[in-house]
């Protein structure tokens, strides 16, 4: 283990922030590391296999945790470097060879349905260059691998450098920022610059240089199961000695406990620098909230609402050779949201169009695509689906369309194709899109019991105005 500063031992304490950007609080509170016993505490719960820090990997955890860094194969440290989330990719390609040559078709199907599909491109492209490019030699290197790999960001190449090559550097994932902001009183935005470089600077010099793979895998595993953001069982942590967060709310505490004995309360020897520029501090206007102990820390910047967006979207139909239904599917481009992922013909709307318009405007992406009349009031609205992406707000206006003859698709617009619903399924679409398709066939099977005839004067019902309630009449 390398020496690092003493908790104890760096700055006096008190008085307040220097405007060379770290307090003199700071300076013992936010310092990197005493890093004293965290390796021991953290590994040797590892070692005897009975904590709860390394329990058998539970449902919705990478794969990886867990199993051995030993003995990976190439397209596995892949998968970590990307967060694959489930582990048939590598048993799908089980070689970087196997993988670089997949179309990204085949990669996208095994993704559907996960989200983060583009991580799955990625996962293909950094392939492909370590085999083309790289004569099949994955990095090894942190800084390499962040250099060459696509996709591959710092904290990536940092659990794949020290997990599965043994290189002594740090990780700095979300559940590492929560328990070092909490080991070290860290109360500013947690994705500021001056933050998350101090975090890294931690992690660097916590890292166990003879085991770092264990190390920071225990430290991930800490913040997923005890460090956890709500209700955190520090009287389990097995570095709470370590703990500024911890000993504040202790101090606090005995404090709290002096007084209700009546016993001259000392001074609490709690303290914010928070005065000052200390880019580390909560800032002074968000101090120490005791009611929230330890979760004080991380803090984090109010998140951005997501952006509102509003696309329609036509189920077009038609009766395959036995009867069963069709449905037309096309690719999206190979770049941006949902990139290559199969969906029904869809158009984006703006935010404030009438309904009328909407399905003019989808009736129209329809006739240039089909280079054949479509009669906006052909379209039956099914029903609007909500998406949430991680930054879009995505309603999906739903329409279905029933083809009774065969349509000659536009061959120079994006591929498309016929599938049933097995084959839909099967193929690489989005969830957004599944749900699509199943509000179509709630809608048909409400269609299929007795339809209760609009009262709209003169509306005949779905087939006139395409609702059923004959709200278009
Ligand atoms: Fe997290 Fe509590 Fe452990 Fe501190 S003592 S690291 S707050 S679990």
């Amino acid at each position: 283990m390398q020496a690092g500063p003493s908790l104890e031992g760096a700055g006096s304490g008190g008085a307040g922030c220097r405007q060379t950007g770290i307090c003199s609080v700071g300076v013992r509170d936010h310092a990197p590391a005493d890093t004293g016993g965290y390796g021991d505490r953290l590994l040797h719960p590892l070692d005897a296999g009975d904590c709860s820090l390394h329990t058998p990997v539970p449902t919705g955890c990478p794969f990886w945790r867990g199993q051995p860094a030993c003995g990976r194969s190439p397209v596995a440290e892949l998968c970590l470097s990307l967060t694959c989330p489930f582990p048939s990719v590598p048993q799908k390609w089980p070689t970087l060879q196997a993988l670089a040559q997949a179309s990204l078709e085949e990669v996208n199907e095994l993704w559907a349905g996960l989200g983060y599909y583009s991580r799955g491109k990625r996962l293909q492209e950094a392939a492909r260059k370590v085999v083309s490019e790289l004569a099949g030699r994955m990095p090894r290197r942190a800084e390499e691998l962040q250099k060459l790999l696509p996709g591959v960001g710092r904290y990536t190449a940092g659990a794949i450098a020290s997990i599965s090559y043994g290189q002594p550097t740090g990780v700095v994932d979300g559940n590492v920022i929560r328990v070092l902001c909490r080991l070290r009183c860290i109360g500013a935005d947690s994705s500021s610059p001056a933050v998350i470089d101090r975090l890294w600077d931690m992690a660097n010099v916590l890292v166990d240089r003879s085991r770092p793979g264990d190390f920071n895998q225990a430290l991930m595993e800490l913040g997923a199961t005890v460090c956890v953001p709500k209700s955190p069982l520090c009287g389990e942590c097995p570095v709470k000695q370590h703990c500024q967060a911890w000993r504040r709310v202790e101090k606090e505490l005995a404090f709290a406990s002096q007084k209700v004995f009546g016993k001259a309360p000392p001074v609490p020897d709690v303290e914010d620098c928070g005065v000052g520029d200390c880019p580390l501090c909560p800032p002074a206007t968000e101090p120490w909230d005791s009611s929230l102990g330890v979760t004080n820390f991380p803090r984090k910047a109010a998140k951005k609402p997501p952006r509102a967006m509003r696309t329609a979207t036509c189920v077009l139909e038609r009766r395959g050779c036995h009867g069963a239904p069709e449905y037309l599917i096309v690719q999206r481009p190979s770049s941006g949201l949902l990139a290559g992922l199969w969906e029904f013909p869809s158009v984006p709307l703006a935010q404030d169009l009438q309904e009328e318009k909407e399905r003019e405007e989808l009736a129209d992406h329809l006739q240039a695509w089909m280079g054949q009349p479509v009669a906006a009031k052909g379209l039956q609205f099914v029903a609007e689906v909500i998406h949430i992406f991680s930054h879009i707000h995505q309603t999906y206006v739903v329409y279905s369309l029933h083809l009774d003859g065969d349509v000659t698709l536009d061959p120079a617009l994006s591929p498309s194709r016929w599938v049933t619903e097995d084959e839909f399924h099967a193929s690489a679409v989005s969830t957004a899109m599944k749900k699509v398709l199943k509000a179509h066939e709630k809608q048909r099977r409400k269609e299929s019991s007795p339809v209760k005839v609009s009262s709209a004067p003169g509306c005949l019902g779905p087939q006139c105005c395409g609702t059923a309630s004959g709200v278009l009449c």
